[in-house]
């Protein structure tokens, strides 16, 4: 059980105490993950560190085009942001869907990613913006794309026993982009999802120049359907591209059957159907 609770006053203060417990120290954030985690299995943590009052990470920016989310950032503080509301609409729609107003008056977005679920909301939805995420280490600082942190269930290539995850980056909506979070669940709050669909698509000329479509719990981890992006750039934008690219995205996947969320064909089903309506609805200024 762990002994000590601390309230580091600085990223380097944070990073000196890691150092000093020797991955026996653990960063926590909202703990709506860790909490249970350490009821299950405390492991060998005798340090909790807690981010939430460094003022440096509570911020939400924007700079050149580029949003910056502070890692203790929680749900309620990023769906209260004009900033968001007007420049990242779709990763609000998936904070909007996590867990009961409880868990967002406390839970992070960067908790949200080192966690490391392959249907975790916010982490999808910054997947499909093709996010990036800065990491602070005893070496230094580095940025690194979201989707090379997922290694397999719950396991990420962030150590919080050693680490920290400083912030969250991704480039605010353009006028010729179009955005959409698409969930399906058992009901319709405090439900974990069965499936997430998220689409980001680039249209220029009644054509589409990119498409971004990430979705789970398809594989290990969040997943980005790359043969029906790839499928889509250059395609016109209408109703037979998009539902050939959803078949696509319905292909690549591999869910498996679970009791919880259903058979391995109704969950590729299901995909079909929420790849379309996402990017059917991403596409809806060109439809
Ligand atoms: C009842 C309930 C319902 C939930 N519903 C949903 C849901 O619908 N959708 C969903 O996606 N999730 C859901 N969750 C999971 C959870 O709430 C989210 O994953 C949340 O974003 C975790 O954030 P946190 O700040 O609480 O993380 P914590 O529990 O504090 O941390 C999670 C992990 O990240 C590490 N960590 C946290 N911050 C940092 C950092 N800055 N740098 C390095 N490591 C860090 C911690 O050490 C820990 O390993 C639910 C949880 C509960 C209990």
């Amino acid at each position: 059980m762990w002994q000590e609770y601390v309230f580091p006053q600085s990223v380097p203060q944070a990073l000196e105490v890691l150092r000093a417990y020797a991955g026996t120290a653990r960063i926590i954030a909202g703990g709506t993950d860790l909490a249970i985690q350490l009821k299950e299995d405390d492991g060998d943590v005798k340090c909790l560190l807690d981010i939430t009052r460094l003022q440096e990470l509570r911020e939400i920016t924007i700079e050149g085009g580029i949003i910056s989310i502070g890692a203790a950032v929680t749900y309620r503080e990023a769906l209260a942001s004009p900033l968001l509301q007007e420049k990242a609409p779709m990763l609000l729609e998936a904070c909007r869907e996590v867990g009961s107003p409880q868990i967002r008056n406390v839970g992070t977005i960067v908790g949200n990613i080192v966690n490391a679920q392959p249907a975790a909301d916010a982490a999808i939805a910054l997947l499909a913006l093709d996010a990036e995420v800065e990491i602070a280490s005893p070496v230094g600082l580095r940025r690194e794309p979201l989707g090379s942190l997922f290694l397999d269930v719950g396991l990420c290539r962030v150590d919080p026993t050693d680490e920290l995850v400083t912030k969250v980056l991704l480039r605010a909506l353009g006028e010729d982009q179009g955005t959409a979070f698409e969930r399906l669940a058992k009901r319709r709050a405090l439900a974990l999802p069965m499936l997430n669909v998220a689409a980001v698509v680039t249209v220029k000329g009644g054509l589409f120049q990119d498409a971004r479509l990430a979705m789970g719990p398809v594989a290990p981890v969040p997943f980005r359907a790359r043969k029906a992006e790839a499928f889509l750039a250059s395609k016109p934008v209408n109703s037979e591209s998009i539902a050939q690219a959803a078949r696509l995205a319905s292909e690549e996947a591999e869910p498996r059957s679970s009791l919880l969320r259903g058979s391995r064909e109704y969950r590729k089903e299901m995909v079909t159907v929420f790849a379309r309506r996402a990017l059917e609805r991403a596409s809806a200024k060109w439809l």
